[in-house]
């Protein structure tokens, strides 16, 4: 003011028309403004750089800051501005309005007429010091005000006050070069503002209204998301662009929950309505969020100033919000799916009370163990221990259910700290509990002795006494375990047979037992067995024959072929006869497999015999289809329908069997020997070893155990009995077949002790039926190069 007042008087006075119409024109130009919103920004134009072109064509340059000066503050008080205000932009304008005239005194502008580019050139540039001055106060001001950055508020709206700025100095320009003629062409200068006035605001509106609707299309495919946290902070960023708030508060229900987003882009989620202490007091604009015509939550938006919003906005603002409740509502139910089906995935493979895996996943993960391992090498062993505690039923009974609960629960805890990576524990139900060890190490004790070491480590975890309801208890388990190569059964089988395992430890008082096949037969499930059994003998792969020759010793020639039945269960993996044979004889089926059984081996006997192979085939009999009178037409019958000579047909006896004297056994093996088929009698010693019997008894050959014939080497008495069997054989002129033979000492032991055939792993294995004939051609073609004999068929049964 002093710098304007000063200035002022150092000059001459000027005509006071013209300083009046200056002074007016300021009040004018700075009273009638164009105000807009864009968001909650207000931008207020002014037309101060016009009206300054134009007082300088009326004022000489001493003047023009107190002229600004007295016309801003008058306008202030005509737009009630507050005393401090009025103040500072007055003191603000006349400052600005100092530094332009300084500039053009310095331009040497003295008169504006004719307008030539120089003095056009310095009037701009007086304008430019005069805004760049203007602009830095005001947007201090605000900034001050507001707390917002300075030049955050500087930058603001540049571009729309440099178009304005073009303009306004334009207007002046030409206002300068007519009123110069006559001042009352002034007259035409306010219509001229109003039209600019309006070309603006329109210019203002379309540029603003295609940056909203491109503004809401992004902002509603934005917020097309599945995670709700992810909509959340989409539609945060969205509405802050799309309405220019202070502050977008998110409300959500289910689950509730309010974000808030600043302008900052912070995303502050609170659990209630933390709002961010500089939009508390402020004006809010809410719409409520609905999806599915169900409430999903509220938008709010946070104005520090009022606002009123447009048609256009209003519009927008609800398009967006049906928009998000749709996507929050999409996102709570894709979120209600999800969890669902992890609930369920983990509720079909978890026991609730313990949160260990259930039976299901334990299956599940023994055969994926028992499929990934199994392989040609030497296969990994898979371990399944089954723990049942002992007396839980005690518990039960004594402390309620409640305490046998807790006790489940303590024991599931102290088993699962002790189980090892890789091992997974189970709840089978009730006092149950399993663990799969997938691969035992290869090196160090063997796979059995492995698996008990770990049986009895768990098992002594849960020895350690516990508090359930006041009394201190010490939890006992017994422990089945079984191991088995992996890729040779499957884990339903495991499982049984851990079972059998377990039971077995229940019963000897062990605390750890291993799977023994031998009592597995005398145990549990005969009746599924049976039933399996039914099915197979249907079919024509599950029980297949192996066979294993008997040669002769002297020649080499073969003297015959045992028939041993395999089981390839489809479930079970391979069984041998002692897995199954129990089950037959205890079962209805032991008639249609020996049926069976016959039937094939005499289909092979008759292909032998086609090829001109006359070697006899040797059938084992069970000692109950010797009390079915019915086995001898059988037998006739299917001798007939193959086509072979009965004495092709060898029916090995167990000589327990024939120790029997019930009359239905005598008549049987009576029919047998009607109908031509050759007599063994089996595991010859096992019994009371009378050969008295033998006398009894009309049969063709004898077969000397295997166990004797193991011992003989080392044992005087085996090699006494082996010899004392063979001289009598001799003596009643049957043929004795020396069983089980496994080394060449003991090959030559028997050919010293004059004993007919062998049979046995120093021989062949038992082998496949269709590998047989080879076999047995290979031995014929050896036997005749030798000049012998070629075979040697039975001498003839005693008494013939
Ligand atoms: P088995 O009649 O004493 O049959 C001989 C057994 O000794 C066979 O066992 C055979 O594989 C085995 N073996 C053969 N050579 C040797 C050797 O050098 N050393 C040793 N340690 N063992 C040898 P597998 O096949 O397990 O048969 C076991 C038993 O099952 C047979 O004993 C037989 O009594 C019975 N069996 C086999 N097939 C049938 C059948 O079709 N019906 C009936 N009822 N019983 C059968
Ligand atoms: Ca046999
Ligand atoms: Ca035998």
């Amino acid at each position: 003011m002093v710098v304007a007042g000063s200035a002022a008087l150092a000059a001459p006075f000027p005509n006071p028309l013209r300083l009046f119409t200056a002074v007016g024109l300021v009040v004018v130009a700075k009273t009638v403004t164009l105000r807009l919103r864009i968001g909650s920004e207000r931008f207020m134009f002014a037309w101060g750089e016009a009206a300054l072109v134009v007082i300088f064509g009326l004022v000489q340059p001493a003047w023009i800051p107190a002229t600004v000066m007295v016309g801003v503050l008058v306008s202030q008080l005509l737009t009630r501005a507050s005393s401090v205000k009025a103040v500072y932009n007055s003191a603000g304008h006349g400052l600005a309005a100092a530094v332009a005239a300084t500039v053009a005194v310095v331009g040497g502008l003295g008169r504006l007429t004719p307008l030539t580019p120089r003095i056009a050139a310095t009037v701009c540039l007086a304008v430019v010091g005069y805004v760049a001055l203007t602009t830095v106060l005001a947007s201090g001001a605000v900034a001050a005000a507001s707390g917002s950055r300075f030049s955050a508020v500087v930058t603001r709206g540049v571009g729309v006050t440099t178009l304005m700025l073009v303009g306004n100095v334009a207007v002046g320009l030409l206002v300068v070069s007519l009123g110069i003629t006559d001042i009352r062409w002034l007259v035409a200068v306010p219509p001229l503002l109003w039209l600019l006035n309006e070309t603006y605001k329109a210019r203002l509106r379309a540029v603003e209204e295609r940056r909203a609707w491109q503004e809401l299309a992004a902002a509603t495919h934005r917020v097309n998301l599945l995670d709700r946290r992810e909509v959340l902070a989409a539609a945060l960023r969205s509405a802050s662009r799309l309405f220019s708030p202070d502050a977008v508060e998110i409300t959500c229900l289910r689950p509730a929950c309010t974000v808030i987003g600043t302008p900052g882009g912070e995303l502050v989620e609170s659990g209630g309505t933390a709002v961010p202490e500089s939009c508390r007091n402020g004006h809010l604009v809410t719409r409520a969020l609905s999806g599915a015509g169900e409430p999903v939550g509220e938008l709010r938006l946070r104005f520090q100033h009022p606002v009123r919003l447009r048609q256009r906005e209003h519009l927008a603002l609800s398009t967006f919000a049906d928009v998000l409740g749709a996507a929050l509502q999409n996102a709570a139910a894709h979120a209600e799916l999800r969890d669902m089906v992890e609930r369920k995935a983990y509720e079909a493979a978890h026991d609730p009370l313990t949160g260990l895996a259930n039976r299901i996943r334990l299956l599940e993960y023994g055969e994926s163990a028992l499929r990934s391992l199994a392989g040609p090498e030497p296969a990994s062993h898979v371990a399944l221990l089954l723990m049942d505690l002992n007396r839980f039923k005690d518990v039960n009974d004594a402390l309620g259910h409640a305490a046998g609960d807790q006790v489940l629960q303590r024991t599931a805890q102290r088993l699962a700290e002790a189980v090892e990576p890789g091992e997974l524990l189970a709840r089978l139900g009730g006092d149950e509990f399993a663990v799969v060890i997938p691969a035992l190490p290869a090196e160090g004790a063997s796979p059995v002795e492995q698996a008990a070491a770990r049986g009895r480590a768990l098992a002594s975890t849960l020895a350690s006494p516990t508090e359930v309801a006041g009394v201190a208890l010490s939890m006992e388990a017994s422990v089945g375990v079984v191991t088995v190569p992996a890729g040779t059964c499957d884990m339903t089988e495991l499982l049984r047979r851990a079972d059998v395992a377990m039971y077995q430890a229940k019963r000897s008082g062990q605390v750890v037992a291993g799977y023994d096949a031998s009592r597995d037969a005398a145990s549990t499930d005969r009746l599924a067995l049976a039933a399996e059994l039914r099915e197979a003998l249907q079919v024509d792969d599950q029980l297949v024959l192996e066979l294993q020759p008997a040669v002769d010793l002297a020649t080499g020639a073969p003297v015959g072929a045992e028939v041993l039945v395999r089981w390839h269960h489809p479930r079970r993996g391979l069984l041998l006869p002692a897995d199954f044979i129990g089950v037959v004889e205890q079962s209805e089926l032991v008639a249609p497999f020996t049926r069976y059984v016959v039937d094939r081996a005499l289909r092979l006997a008759a292909s032998w015999s086609e090829e001109g192979l006359d070697v006899p085939v040797a059938v084992n009999l069970s000692a109950r289809s010797l009390l079915d009178r019915r086995l001898p037409v059988d037998i006739a019958e299917l001798l007939g329908r193959h086509k072979v000579a009965p004495e092709r047909l060898v029916l090995e006896i167990t000589e327990t069997v024939m120790m029997t004297e019930l009359d239905v056994i005598d008549d049987v093996l009576a029919a047998l020997r009607e109908i031509g088929t050759q007599i063994a009698v089996d595991d010859f010693g096992t019994g009371y070893s009378s050969l008295t019997f033998l006398a009894r008894f009309p049969v063709h050959e004898v077969k000397v155990d295997r166990a004797f014939v193991a011992k003989m080497v080392d044992s005087p008495e085996a090699r006494a009995i082996v010899r004392s069997t063979v001289e009598l054989a001799r003596s009643l002129n049957l043929r004795t077949v020396a069983e089980g033979v496994e080394t060449a000492e003991q090959r030559l032991a028997l050919v010293e002790m004059g004993c007919d055939a062998a049979q046995g792993y120093h021989f062949f294995a038992p082998m496949p039926a269709e590998k047989t004939s080879r076999v047995l051609w290979t031995l014929v073609n050896a036997a005749q190069a030798r000049g012998a004999q070629v075979i040697r068929l039975a001498r003839g049964a005693h008494g013939d």
